[in-house]
């Protein structure tokens, strides 16, 4: 049985914000035994789409960048290019992804890290990791700045994906450290069952010029995949690499659509990319922490978040990738649903009904998938026990400054000369605020 360690999201002192106790938990789950002095660390985080609003704090991370510092770390904070996954993408080169990096406020400065954007220019800087107990994918792409990394931790957003039903642990380092070619591959591009190769195509719906997109559909395929002629929209499937830029236009049109289990068995491909990414650093080398805040119906990815569609359940820390998720998982079904959520309209509102496979995905697949396939390839287990952490009594590993506030500011006040107005501030002796605390 996997230990997974947690607390909740209540904060009401220094020992208690949801800093100090990330770091708390760092060190009760033994992730701090991981880092050796010298030891390159990645922290692999989601850096967040163009104006999503619900991806985790930079200030988390500057906190643990400062904690692998301590224990003699060398820590860099990586993120990956991405497939286009839409029409106007906004982290597909490592150009795009700094400037929406750094739009979301993860700079080398907040950070105290260099940000290394771990596949490369265009994500084609990858290792090729073979994996014989894979559940589909029998190798994978992992990206270089990772996979040569000596310890990583994942420090997650746990919340929902429309691909995975839930974004944890096995979703931020199953995509999130492959490369492109990696996620071209996870996303079944090519797959003779499950990839979008493979999907129905009726040209025959084709708005052509009335359709307000057909600008934009001229110029959608990076693959030159989709051709215009005069008569109607060709869908070349050979050349078909499975990038989904082209999917939220072609499918909402009703011309393209997507293959049976095309999002299940991505689910289970996900965990097997995630397989690889351990094993590339080494499974006894990985840790996992993941926050589960603002829990939005669906990833990081998207460029908007919703409400999110339960209370916060907490922060988790383990050394398992597949416990932490069962266990994030577990919380949020035994939780309430949020008033005025899309949990609401899906009436997932009662404790016991599965919020991510009523809410992350727009189709209803299973929120099992992802740890049942990572239990199957031997990457973990869904047995946990859930260890509640008490917040360490000492405040002093979580204040700014060890300097009281007289001996810090006693002396450039005594320079400056009294900055009191003599004689006092004008104000009025006294006011009515029975008046004010009506309603
Ligand atoms: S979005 Fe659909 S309807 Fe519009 S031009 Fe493209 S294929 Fe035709
Ligand atoms: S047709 Fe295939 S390769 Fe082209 S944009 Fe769509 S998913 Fe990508």
């Amino acid at each position: 049985m996997a230990k997974v360690y947690w607390m909740n999201d209540r904060s009401s002192s220094y020992q208690t914000s949801l800093v100090a106790k990330m770091l708390t938990l760092f060190d009760a789950a033994g992730l701090n035994e991981l880092v050796s002095p010298g030891d390159v660390v990645a922290i692999k985080i989601h850096t967040g789409e163009f104006n999503n609003t619900a991806y985790l704090r930079p200030v988390y991370v500057r906190a643990l960048v400062d904690k692998i510092k301590g224990l003699g770390g060398d820590p860099m904070v990586v993120d990956t290019t991405t497939l286009p996954y839409s029409p106007f993408p906004s982290r597909s080169t490592a150009l795009d992804l700094l400037k929406s990096v750094a739009r979301n406020g993860f700079t080398p400065d907040a950070l105290g890290a260099p940000i290394v954007i771990a596949d490369g220019y265009i994500g084609t800087d990858d290792v090729r990791i073979d994996l014989p107990e894979g559940f589909i994918l029998k190798e994978q792409y992992i990206a270089t700045g990772i996979a040569l990394a000596d310890v990583m931790i994942a420090l997650t957003h746990f919340k929902g994906h429309p691909m995975g039903t839930f974004g944890g642990a096995l979703k931020n380092i199953g995509v999130g450290c492959a490369s492109k070619r990696g996620k071209l591959n996870l996303h079944l591009g090519g797959h003779p069952k499950y990839g979008l190769n493979t999907r129905a195509w009726m040209p025959e719906r084709c708005a052509k010029e009335e359709c307000p997109e057909y600008q934009v559909c001229l110029h959608l395929c990076p693959y030159g995949a989709i051709v215009h002629t005069d008569e109607t929209v060709l869908f070349h499937r050979d050349k078909c690499r499975g990038c989904l830029a082209c999917v939220p236009v072609v499918t909402m049109c009703g011309v393209g659509f997507l293959p049976d289990d095309y999002f299940d068995a991505t689910a289970a491909a996900i965990v097997d990319s995630a397989l690889a990414a351990t094993k590339a650093v080494g499974p006894e080398k990985c840790g996992y922490i993941s926050l589960a805040l603002d829990i939005s119906p669906w990833c990081d990815c998207v460029n908007y978040s919703d409400r999110p569609i339960v209370p916060n359940l907490g922060l988790f820390a383990s050394m398992d990738p597949v416990a932490i998720d069962s266990a994030c998982l577990r919380k949020a079904k035994e939780s309430a649903g949020m008033p005025d959520s899309i949990a609401m309209a899906k009436g997932a509102m009662d404790p016991g009904v599965p919020k991510f496979a009523a809410c992350g995905s727009f189709i209803g697949v299973s929120e099992e998938i992802q740890p049942n396939v990572g239990q199957q390839i031997g990457m973990g287990t869904r047995q946990f026990e859930l260890i509640e952490v008490e917040p360490l009594e000492d405040a002093t590993p979580f204040l700014f400054t060890t300097v009281p506030a007289g001996a810090k500011l006693g002396r450039p006040f005594a320079k400056k000369g009294d900055i009191y107005p003599p004689g006092g501030f004008k104000r009025k002796d006294e006011v009515d605020l029975e008046d004010v605390r009506e309603p």
